[in-house]
Formats: structure tokens, sequence, C-alpha cells
């Protein structure tokens, strides 16, 4: 293995890369891994220096903190290859602010621009040829922090392990979705972790998602936890709702995790002279809509899938259809275009978003 060392960062490289063994264009979300990782160890009350190496199995003690306290978080991002080969971020500022917001409210060291943004974009240097170009091709950026010291007092870890990881990614068409408007359970609380990206609010949701699609529906619309009533977000997506022509989110909140998806569609959509209005909308506004006619679309709103259209959903046992909306008609598909036209570097980023590594 070749070793260097640059810029503070350390960089040691595979021996013989496993991409012509990749089948790029069948691979599975988050299945498979590149060449290289990036890791980073917080000690003694310092981060220490970012080593770029062969992506592969770790070892830890089974005491350590994530193992038994879950301080754990995440953020995930994508990069994209224009058709000249140069690779582009998409707005990695904002994800790095959140880590560290994410960070703090998980009792976790924050991390500085350099180690995230500069090490990403030194790793993604390194494995550059695994960013594939062409329409739905991206590289999936999942960076994450754990707790890594050992000993099973109930505390927050005084050693922690920042980590990028990097997987191809091909965007399919994946269709409509139905939903479930959550009644009883909730993803999220005021005063709780619902706006950051930790581990565990992830795994409080899979139970109740797993009994909404036993019932036949593959998401489940959260409702605020106190009434029930205010639509929050989709999965672990943002959410959108189209009342006639007048587009509606809910605003961040304690409950509502800030997405640089929602942010950014909201941006667009004002700049196409959509209304948009960012207030609180309840159940009721939904089923008064439906029944008049007006409720036009609801989609999600992520990185994995940047906008997830919604075919219908069920509140209180009963199955309410979205009326058949024409591409040409779709707020979800106008933004969706949009959004990755400039991701993808084919739509003229007037936003200043998009940076090349
Ligand atoms: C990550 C996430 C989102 C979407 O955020 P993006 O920055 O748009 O990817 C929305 N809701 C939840 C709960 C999330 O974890």
């Amino acid at each position: 293995m070749s070793s260097q060392t640059t810029n503070d960062f350390s960089i040691q490289k595979v021996e013989k890369s496993k991409i012509a063994s990749i089948d790029f264009e069948n691979v599975k979300f988050g299945s498979v891994f590149t060449d290289h990782m990036l890791v980073c160890h917080y000690k003694d009350g310092k981060w220490g220096q970012v080593e770029i190496k062969p992506y592969g199995p770790m070892s830890f003690e089974p005491s350590i903190n994530v193992f038994h306290y879950g301080q754990a978080i995440f953020e995930g991002m994508k990069a994209y290859k224009d058709t000249e080969d140069k690779v582009w971020l998409f707005r990695p500022q904002e994800n790095w602010k959140r880590f560290n917001k994410s960070a703090e409210r998980l009792a976790m060291p924050h991390i500085d621009e350099e180690r995230f943004v500069g090490g990403l974009k030194a790793l993604l240097n390194l494995d550059r040829d695994w960013v594939q170009k062409g329409e739905g091709n991206s590289l999936y950026i999942r960076p994450f922090m754990v707790g890594t010291h050992p000993g099973v007092v109930a505390g927050p870890s005084t050693e922690f392990m920042f980590c990028i990881i990097l997987s191809p990614a091909r965007t399919y068409y994946s269709g409509k979705v139905k939903v479930q408007i959550a009644e009883h359970y909730s993803r999220a609380a005021n005063g709780g972790v619902g706006s950051t990206k930790c581990s565990g609010n992830y795994a409080g949701q899979f139970y109740p998602t797993k009994l909404a699609q036993d019932a036949g529906y593959q998401q489940v619309i959260w409702t605020d936890d106190a009434t029930h009533t205010k639509l929050e977000e989709a999965g672990t997506m943002n959410v959108f709702f189209r009342i006639g022509d007048t587009l509606i989110t809910a605003p961040t909140s304690e409950r509502i995790l800030d997405g640089v998806t929602r942010k950014s569609l909201i941006e667009i959509a004002k700049s196409k002279g959509i209304n948009v209005e960012v207030r609180s909308i309840v159940v009721q506004d939904l089923l008064d809509a439906h029944a008049k006619g007006e409720l036009k679309e609801i989609f999600g709103a992520g990185t994995a899938v940047t906008v997830g259209q919604i075919e219908g959903f069920a509140y209180q046992e009963k199955y309410y259809e979205l009326p058949v909306v024409t591409d040409e008609d779709s707020y979800a598909i106008q933004l969706k275009k949009a959004l990755q036209g400039i991701q993808q570097k084919h739509i003229e980023d007037t936003f200043g978003w998009t940076q090349s590594i």
C-alpha cells in the first residue's frame, strides 16, 4: 500500500481498486461501498489526524458507548458528475452545520469544516471514478459519528470516531406510495431529538413503519406527539402538500428535521412563481381540501429520492386517493426536475448551491 501525508490528511490507497467488479447499472441502494473511507478519532478533548484508508471492517471493545447508550449521529448527502467529468457537491456546508447541531444535542463534540468538508473532498477525489455520470446516477455520502469510549457507565463518551463512507446510487422511478397518518406512534416530541439526525430516531421508527406496511401502506405520515393532528414528516422525509395551486409545508421545529432538500425546493418553487406557505397544516385541512377536490398532491422531500410522490393516505381506517395529475401539471415533478437539473449540472445553478471538488 502506498502511504503519503498531505495537508494534515494521511492517505493510504488500496493496492487494487474493486471498481471493475461493480455492476453500476444494478446496484442496490446502500449495499456497495467504494475503495476508501475517512476515519478521524476524537480523544483527550481534540480531533486527531484525518485518515483516508481502504474501506473495511473495524474492531472495537464490546463495551463502547454506542453499543449501549447510542451516541450516534449521521448525515446523508450526494456527489454528482457532470458531462465534463467534474465532481460536484450540493450545499455541503449545510450538512456540516446540521451535523454539528446534531452533535451538540447528543453531547458530542463539534467537528471543524476542514475535517468534514475538506476531508470529504479529499476522499471523493480519491474515489472519483465511483461517481458515475448520467441521469439518476450519484454517489451517496454517509458521514457519521459514534461514541467509542469503552466502559458501560451511563454517561457521554469521551472518545468518538468520525467516519465517512461512500456508496454508488441510482435513482429509479420507484412509483407513488400509499401512506398512513400516524394516530398513536410518534417520531419526535418537543424537547426530544427529532430535529437531529441521530440514529435512534430511525430505530424508533422501524416498528410503527412495519405495522403500516403490514396494513398495506409503504410509509407513515408523522404527526405531532401531543395531538396527532399536525402533519409533520413523511417517513424519513419532509413533506409537502399542494392544495389548489398553493404548496404547503410545516415550519421546522424541535419535531421536524431541517432538510436541505426541503429548503431548496421552497426556494425553487418561489423562483418559479409558485405560492408557498410555510405553516402548520392539520389533518382536517387535508380532509376538507380532499372533499372539495382541491387536494392535488402530496410528496416527500429528502436527499435519497429528492421527491417521492404519494398517491393517497389512510386516516382512521379510511383511505383517501389523490387525483391523477399529469407530469406537466405536477409540482412534484417540476420541482424534482429543477432540483436534479441543478445537482447534475444541466440546469444553470443561479442559487450558488453546487461546488466542484
Ligand atoms: C435526513 C432527513 C430528512 C431530509 O433531509 P435532507 O437534508 O433533505 O436529506 C427529513 N426528515 C428526516 C427525519 C431526516 O432524517
